[in-house]
């Protein structure tokens, strides 16, 4: 990993003489104007954004990785920093300006499967394995409501395919759970994910699901999710991380389900905002908002239904209208799937295709069973280290195409000196 960063600095480095590459954590926080402030961009460079862009830069959030490139006298070169999924924000100088644009990331994917024969509990045996929080806390939710952990017994054996995207060679966010095996009393019992994140059992029936309340009755979507990507004519397509509900100023907004509020306050172009943590690594956001109801502030716990504030048009906003949120782990996904009634057991098409997805993962998972290894291997013959070599030099690839591609923004009079 160490070396893959180094690849880029010196890459980086090498275009543009002096120039070091640096990668930071974004800390709670840390504000978009106290970043310019510190490299001595001008406000204006943000004032001048079209407004939905402006929005953009809100989705900034804590921890995320971030990368700076400084000249020989600390100034600004370029900066990469990540919102959502898979875009970022690109600032980098042209023509001796500051500019601010959205580009896609570019990072790979990998499946990778665990499996583990059970010494003290799923829980503690796949962190020892795995050393990783939110992929155990993941599985725990997964089954929460499905079966009896108390009941399996020593050396029954579990199994957990799961895809991590990977940039620069850092895991870019939490894993995500395909399909996974638990046997309790040496019965196994599968689930698998489908439908934006829910999760189903083998006959197709949803056992961990969570649905949203609307939260401005009868309003109008004026605006759909998007996550934008790279468009072959357009360029950059903008993500839109939201839905947004058209409704008259002071139009009631009630909490979509039960949680706490973690902020409640102004940021940036969402003007009004409120933050909800819910479980199951959910989060909602409500921004614009005109109002908050009484008591509304960070640790306040919300009932689903309940109000939290009214419509408005703080921020940037062009009327009044709820621009409102969903995350799970920081990752923004489509509200609309979850806000309308998902029946609970799949049928017709949704079954056929569910079915296709549960026939591909049942037989890896079976064989996890019954090869009794404890084991993390990647996929394409599920086996990291006849891999690791063709994964690093395609790695070492994208890396290049994408500095490549930014590095096309500095200018030849910042370079040298
Ligand atoms: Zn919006």
């Amino acid at each position: 990993m160490v070396r893959k960063i180094i690849v880029m600095v010196s890459l980086w480095g090498s275009l543009s003489f002096g120039a070091t590459a640096h990668s930071q954590i974004w800390e709670s926080g840390y504000t978009f104007f106290a970043f310019f402030q510190k490299y001595n961009i001008p406000t204006s460079v943000y004032y001048n954004l079209p407004p939905k862009d402006r929005e953009l830069t809100s989705e900034v959030y804590a921890g995320v990785t971030y990368y700076t490139l400084l000249d020989d006298n600390e100034e600004l070169l370029q900066a990469l920093i990540p919102i959502g999924d898979g875009m970022q924000i690109h600032i980098f100088k042209r023509d001796g300006e500051f500019r601010l644009d959205f580009t896609p990331m570019i990072y790979f994917e990998q499946e990778q499967m665990v499996s583990l024969s059970i010494q003290k509990s799923p829980y503690q045996d796949l962190l020892e394995m795995t050393h990783d929080n939110g992929l155990v806390s993941e599985f725990l939710n997964a089954y929460k409501n499905s079966v009896n952990f108390r009941s399996i017994l020593k050396d029954d054996r579990l199994a957990v395919i799961y895809e991590r995207k990977y940039r620069l060679g850092k895991p870019l966010k939490n894993a995500n759970i395909k399909a996974a095996v638990v046997e309790i009393n040496k019965k196994p019992h599968y689930i698998f994910r489908f439908n934006n994140g829910r999760y189903y059992n083998k006959e197709g029936k949803e056992i961990q699901g969570f649905l949203l309340q609307t939260p401005v009755a009868g309003a109008r979507i004026s605006s759909r999710f998007s996550l934008g990507r790279k468009h072959p004519i357009l360029g950059t397509v903008r993500p839109h991380y939201a839905v947004d509900y058209a409704a008259p100023k002071g139009t009631p907004i009630v909490a979509a389900a039960d949680g706490v509020v973690i902020f409640a306050g102004k940021r940036g172009g969402y003007g009004n905002l409120i933050e909800i943590r819910h479980e199951n690594n959910l989060k909602t956001l409500y921004a614009h908002m005109n109002s908050f109801a009484a008591g509304m502030k960070s640790g306040k716990k919300v009932k689903r239904g309940q109000l939290i504030g009214r419509v408005g048009s703080t921020g940037l906003s062009t009327g009044p209208h709820l621009h409102f949120g969903l995350y799970r782990n920081n990752v923004p996904i489509n509200p609309l799937s979850s806000v309308k009634a998902v029946s609970k057991e799949l049928q017709g098409k949704e079954k056929e295709k569910f079915i296709a997805v549960s026939e591909h993962f049942i037989p890896l998972l079976q064989e996890a069973l019954e090869d009794g290894n404890n084991s993390i291997i990647a996929n394409e013959g599920f086996n990291l280290d006849s891999n690791k070599e063709a994964e690093d030099s395609e790695d070492s690839i994208r890396e290049t195409t994408e500095l490549e591609s930014t590095q096309q923004n500095i200018p030849i009079d910042s370079q040298g000196k």
